[in-house]
């Protein structure tokens, strides 16, 4: 797995590939999905590409030769887990999450890791969802609720495109264990209000919607939010937005970038 651009983590780790569509919004014109796919017509036109590319996207395919990957990246890295699927997708068996944590735990920064791995390296890795159902569904399965107490390198975040996925996600993100938890709001399409969730969260990221289909994207929802995080002390990472009509990375409000990290995070190399 390679570097990423994404600007909040600089590593990508993908186990699981393939992914099918939840009611969320933003799923609708899904990233992963349409570069999958095109690579996948690729491969079937004879064209040398990795394996899982033999499969459609909506194949979700668990990888068990790329669970120690992290365990060779010897610098601490931020690692978005499964940029291109779901790690909470019904077609991934819990066993196999078993091993994904298994490697994630052995990469963190606790006296308890000391008792139990030597020599590995320590990472933190941020998880996307958007099944927080399934999460809590893995915990209860694992018999396990103190994980997210002991392990703080996993960052546990749900994605999210308006107001009514906030809030239908929410409940059962909040249940679970993860001590880190985060949300991202990309593609951000309406005006979205997180103040009554903003003590629960570590970190908040947002972004318009790029690619061909682009939805439309005000900045000013942008700024509603940020100012929300800057009143609660809640780092806040502003990806991507529209400005004089053009995507923008990083762009300012006030003349002010807001591409900040939880300390935790901003210790990686
Ligand atoms: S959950 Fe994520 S990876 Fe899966 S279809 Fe939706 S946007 Fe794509």
């Amino acid at each position: 797995m390679g570097n990423t651009k994404i600007g909040w983590a600089d590593k990508t780790w993908g186990p699981v590939v393939g992914c099918t569509k939840t009611q969320h919004e933003g799923c609708r014109f899904c990233y992963a999905e349409r570069l999958h796919n095109l690579r996948h017509i690729a491969f079937m036109h004879g064209k040398k590409m990795s394996m899982q590319y033999a499969k459609p996207f909506s194949n979700v395919q668990c990888f068990s030769n790329r669970l120690n990957q992290p365990l060779h990246w010897r610098k601490k890295r931020n690692i978005f887990v499964n940029s291109m699927s779901d790690l909470f997708h019904k077609d991934v068996p819990f066993v196999f999450l078993n091993r994904v944590w298994e490697t994630m735990w052995a990469c963190c920064d606790m006296p308890v890791r000391e008792l139990l791995y030597e020599n590995m390296p320590v990472h933190n890795f941020l998880i996307l969802t958007k099944r927080p159902e399934r999460l809590l569904e893995y915990e209860n399965y694992r018999k396990d609720r103190a994980w997210g107490t002991y392990f703080d390198n996993i960052w546990a975040g749900i994605s999210i495109s308006n107001q009514r996925d906030l809030v239908e996600m929410m409940d059962s993100f909040m249940e679970t264990v993860a001590m880190n938890k985060f949300i991202s709001i990309e593609p951000m399409l309406e005006p979205i209000k997180i103040d009554i969730y903003i003590d629960y969260l570590r970190f908040v990221i947002i972004g318009c919607e790029s690619g061909p289909n682009r939805r439309p994207f005000k900045n000013e929802w942008a700024e509603t939010i940020v100012k929300t995080c800057l009143k609660r002390n809640v780092p806040v990472f502003y990806k991507q937005g529209i400005e004089n009509g053009k995507l923008t990375h990083y762009p300012a409000i006030n003349g002010i970038c807001y591409q900040q990290f939880p300390r935790q995070l901003l210790e990686a190399e």
